[in-house]
């Protein structure tokens, strides 16, 4: 880390441009302000948005582009102003890194629903007009507002993933009620996957997770579900028919909706996480006939990630990772990709 006025600059992996390869380069970080907090970056988990964004499916990317909002590292300096953490506390950083505090969701902890929209952690671009950039780096500069604390019984590499697909798991399923009595499906046992399938199973539903093939079976019991299922056994679609009270769909690549709705009961809901680079179609009649919702959720609320962090440490919860060095981020998104990942990769930051 080097400093000039205040601005320091540290080392990042970068997508130079839409669909190139990361490679190792450095960026500018803000000074430290009032209420701001640095961090030192131990761990920062690979999100499959991560690979949405820099190879541009979703568009508008910003580049050269830092992904990573899967963060955890520790407090190495505080502003004058920070009141919620010391030098030394272990810390996380999800996906966003500010909104406008204002609006009627910011007022209620919605602030990923933020009516001028959120910063996010990277790809964005901040209230000054500056891009932001993400985890995959050494260093970073946060707002106190948007830094959550991570429980001491959680280590720091197991929790990285919990800042994104934790909290993006965990609000849905607390929003939706899963709990004891109710039948919750998870479909794709990916990074969000298994801990939808840790979450749910923790809040004390009966969960069944439906993947592509059996290959993952073993693990998925394991991690707390109680049934597993083949979506490419089309007798699965028959057999699970009206059985579901909440559909959790993890997916990244578009589903036949229809064919799902079907596995809801009635007034069942089917909230789906994944975010598809292309649109999907619906026959309206999949959620006329039994009062059926189709819906989406996003990341969550920072009030709400810390809430998560402490049920995940309560009960003993961190991802499953495969700890990588920073010079194979590439050779993970091809495996994540491939749905070759068990279950998160994560970055060892002190690579980078
Ligand atoms: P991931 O680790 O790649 O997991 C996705 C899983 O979906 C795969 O492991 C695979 O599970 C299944 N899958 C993949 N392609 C499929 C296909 N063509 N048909 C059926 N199933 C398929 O990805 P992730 O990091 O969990 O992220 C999942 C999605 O959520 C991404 O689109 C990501 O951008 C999005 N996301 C959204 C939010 C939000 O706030 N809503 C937050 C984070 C991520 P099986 O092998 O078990 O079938
Ligand atoms: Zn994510
Ligand atoms: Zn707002």
């Amino acid at each position: 880390m080097t400093a000039t006025t205040g601005t320091t600059t540290v080392s990042a992996y970068a997508a130079p441009s839409a669909k190139a390869p990361l490679e190792r380069t450095t960026v500018p970080r803000r000074p430290v302000g009032a209420s701001d907090v640095l961090i030192d970056i131990k761990y920062a988990g690979i999100c499959h948005s991560d690979i949405h964004q820099a190879r541009d499916g979703w568009g508008e990317g910003i580049f050269p582009m830092v992904p990573g909002h899967e963060i955890a590292g520790v407090v190495t300096e505080v502003g004058p102003a920070v009141t919620r953490f010391a030098v030394g506390d272990r810390v996380g950083v999800g996906c966003m890194v500010d909104s406008c505090r204002e609006c009627v969701n910011c007022e209620a902890g919605l602030e990923q629903y933020c009516l001028e929209g959120n910063v996010g952690t990277y790809n964005a671009l901040d209230r000054n007009g500056e891009p932001t950039y993400g985890g995959y780096s050494t260093h970073i500069v946060v707002d106190e507002a948007f830094t959550v604390r991570i429980p001491d019984g959680l280590a720091l590499d197991v929790a990285a993933p919990l800042l994104c697909a934790g909290i993006t798991t965990y609000s849905p399923l607390a929003h939706w009620n899963a709990g004891p009595g109710k039948k919750v499906a998870v479909v794709g046992l990916g990074g969000l996957g298994h801990m939808a399938v840790k979450i749910a199973h923790a809040m004390g539903a009966e969960v069944t997770v439906l993947s592509q093939s059996l290959r993952k079976k073993d693990d998925g019991l394991k991690l707390g579900a109680d049934h597993y299922y083949a979506t490419s056994d089309e007798s699965t679609f028959e057999q699970l028919r009206a059985s579901f009270d909440l559909i959790v769909s993890t997916v990244s690549a578009p589903l036949p909706l229809d064919k799902y709705l079907g596995l809801l009961r009635t007034d069942g809901a089917m909230v789906n996480v994944g975010a598809p680079e292309e649109p999907v179609s619906l026959n309206l009649f999949s959620v006329i006939a039994g009062r059926k919702t189709l819906a989406g959720s996003g990341i969550g609320g920072i009030q709400e990630t810390q809430e998560m962090l402490d049920f995940c440490a309560e009960h003993g919860l961190g991802a499953e990772i495969e700890l990588i060095d920073a010079d194979r981020i590439n050779e993970a998104y091809e495996r994540v990709l491939a749905s070759d990942v068990r279950y998160r990769f994560v970055i060892d930051a002190s690579t980078i």
